[in-house]
């Protein structure tokens, strides 16, 4: 079920420090045909409807050659979400799990990824179809799908590993 803003039987919400650690930059906004999150998917389809991502000055010129790919991975700044709950029921059943244990939209930094449909560049602008965010959600960062990329080659010697100084 939807969360709006209530804390249901075994949540549990923390105190947030009072100090972010950093900061981000909105380098655009998604436009999708939903203005309430009680119509928003769940997770994106592939065939679902065509949404568009509206990438701002100065990070336009971050858009070339993006056309190569069919498929990106876009990330995105669920800017309506709380952010204090660390155990969530999402059934509302009183059966709490832990927020990393879940996909929820509250989470302490509401970062959220969806693997999208390329159908079209224009200029600054994005059509793609994937998406399953509110109409105006600020966007953080797109990349290729990581699945279009070949397995790295094994690790060679002096290679940095990790667990190295
Ligand atoms: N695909 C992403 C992921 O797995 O990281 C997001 C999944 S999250 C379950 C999607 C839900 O977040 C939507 O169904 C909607 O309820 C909620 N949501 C969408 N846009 C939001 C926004 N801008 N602020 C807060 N909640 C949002």
């Amino acid at each position: 079920m939807v969360r709006l803003n209530e804390i249901r039987p075994g949540e549990v919400a923390v105190e947030t420090p009072a100090q972010m650690d950093a900061g981000v930059y909105f380098i655009g906004r998604i436009r999708t045909p939903w203005t309430s999150r009680l119509d928003c998917p769940r997770q994106g389809r592939l065939d679902g409807p065509s949404c568009t991502i509206e990438v701002s000055a100065p990070w336009a010129d971050g858009l070339d050659s993006i056309v190569e790919f069919e498929r990106l991975e876009v990330l995105y700044w669920l800017h309506e979400s709380r952010r204090d709950l660390v155990r969530q029921s999402p059934r509302s059943d009183g059966n709490a799990r832990g927020v990393f244990s879940l996909r929820t939209p509250v989470r302490p930094n509401p970062i959220a990824t969806s693997i999208v449909q390329l159908v079209k560049v224009e200029g600054s602008t994005l059509i793609v179809r994937g998406m399953d965010c509110l109409d105006g959600t600020p966007l953080i960062d797109l990349k290729p799908d990581r699945t279009l990329f070949n397995p790295l080659a094994p690790p060679q010697p002096g290679d940095f590993q990790v667990g190295d100084p």
